[in-house]
């Protein structure tokens, strides 16, 4: 399956925030963010105007890649948030965040979303005891979500529940560090989501 292959830094300083897609560095002053905080390029400190498609592009493009998706995934996404009762927006942000790969990495047992994507689509991830490979395959409330028993003994894991200790956990999961396994206690609303983006941007783009 395509990947983004670039240096995940850059999208940090494109986007003008830390998005934290690597695990230790982004918390030292390696950060390339915290280094360089201007977008990348030979225009990256330009201040050029910006028209409003641009801003709408741009809010699609920082959302896509902080949940690690490629356009297509991105949005057939929101084609079924649109499905979806209720405001699109707010779909969208619960559907992205009930991604496995998300969820797993939220419960702290990966580093990154794109580590918790490797440990699902190498059959590393249970779900209600069940083996799951599809990183995109939605969590419903009361799955409890598990990494393989070869996987617990790895002292990766440990180190990852470590440092998403920094984290705070959403309250729409529950992480229990010593089996190793986390809960869906409910679906994730648009306030457990604190991540800085205007689903709104992304919904105007799309009806273009
Ligand atoms: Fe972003 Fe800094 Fe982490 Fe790189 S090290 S991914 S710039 S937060």
């Amino acid at each position: 399956m395509a990947r983004y292959r670039d240096s995940v830094c850059k999208i940090c300083r494109r986007e003008g925030m830390k998005l934290f897609f690597k695990t230790d560095r982004c918390y030292t002053d390696k950060c390339a963010f915290e280094r360089r905080s201007y977008a990348p390029g030979q225009h990256g400190q330009g201040k050029g105007k910006i028209s409003e498609y641009a801003i709408q592009l741009r809010e699609k493009q920082k959302v896509k890649r902080i949940y690690g998706l490629m356009e297509g995934q991105f949005k057939n996404t929101f084609r079924e948030a649109e499905r979806q009762k209720g405001i699109t927006g707010e779909n969208l942000v619960s559907l992205l965040e009930r991604r496995l790969d998300n969820v797993v990495f939220r419960l702290g047992f990966a580093g990154n979303r794109s580590e918790a994507r490797m440990y699902v689509t190498h059959g590393l991830v249970r779900v209600n005891g069940k083996k799951v490979d599809i990183a995109s395959c939605f969590v419903k409330e009361n799955d409890v979500i598990e990494v393989a028993a070869s996987l617990k003994a790895n002292p990766k894991i440990a180190d990852n529940l470590k440092t998403a200790e920094r984290r705070v956990i959403p309250e729409w999961l529950l992480t229990d560090k010593t089996a190793m396994n986390g809960k869906v206690l409910r679906l994730p609303k648009r306030d457990d989501v604190t991540l800085p983006m205007s689903e709104r941007l992304i919904v105007e783009l799309y009806s273009k």
